[in-house]
């Protein structure tokens, strides 16, 4: 494509986004002017402008409606979307709702599917790699592999924070079992206890009637009366 075609053929033009990046660095220092680098679909080159990064702000949530309505596209229209949003057509609205847990990772495999389509017109046109085509082209694969990248890193941080959310619920579930199982084992040994001290307080109430069942459950068996219970019946004036 010829200069001419591009929108603002009086802009500096940079060949790389680095490039482009160094001279804003320079211009703000020097003017206080805040340019954002932006890859120009005309010509295929990097400019500057005073138009705010083509950056999503980080931290942005997503109209859940504008997810609703993405969900909703068939494959071929959000492919489309995924294209658009790489030349800079989408508004922000929509650009957010691509990086939303929902989305991305939908537009990360969209956007493997037009990078592939890409490089299957690059291999099929080898011989214009240096044409306005071959440098337009070349350029929005450029932005598509920065998209997909970008959509990776959203997706881990996306699954780190799941799997951080996860790890948390699995240490709170654990020590709620934890506790139930300690509150259960300590009304049990309670409920042990309640039954030592109840046998007691029944044997020392009865103990002359608990004797008399042991020896008579002990003569049934066949088997000696304890000699403590033996002596404690003759105390008693009981035979044994
Ligand atoms: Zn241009």
């Amino acid at each position: 494509m010829a200069a001419s075609q591009c929108p603002r053929p009086e802009k500096h033009r940079y060949a790389t986004r680095h490039g482009a990046e160094t001279a804003a660095y320079r211009a703000q220092i020097g003017v206080g002017q805040i340019l954002n680098p932006y890859l120009c679909q005309g010509c295929g080159w990097w400019h500057l402008s005073k138009k705010a990064a083509d950056t999503v702000p980080a931290g942005a949530v997503a109209d859940p409606a504008v997810v609703e309505r993405l969900v909703a596209l068939d494959d071929i229209a959000f492919r489309a979307l995924a294209g658009d949003e790489a030349r800079g057509q989408v508004a922000m609205p929509e650009r957010i709702a691509l990086r939303s847990p929902r989305l991305v990772a939908r537009w990360r495999r969209a956007l493997g599917l037009i990078i592939q389509d890409v490089d299957t017109q690059l291999s099929m046109r080898r011989g214009e790699k240096n044409t306005d085509w071959g440098r337009r082209i070349l350029a929005f694969k450029t932005v598509l592999d920065a998209r997909r990248a970008e959509a990776g890193e959203v997706l881990a941080s996306t699954e780190g924070a799941a799997q951080a959310e996860q790890a948390r619920l699995g240490v709170e579930r654990a020590r709620a079992r934890q506790e139930a199982l300690a509150a259960k084992k300590s009304a049990a040994e309670l409920r042990a206890l309640a039954g030592d001290a109840a046998i007691k307080r029944l044997i020392d109430a009865h103990g002359l009637e608990f004797s008399r069942y042991l020896a008579e459950e002990c003569a049934r068996l066949g088997t000696p009366l304890p000699a403590r219970v033996a002596k404690y019946l003759d105390q008693e004036g009981e035979a044994a």
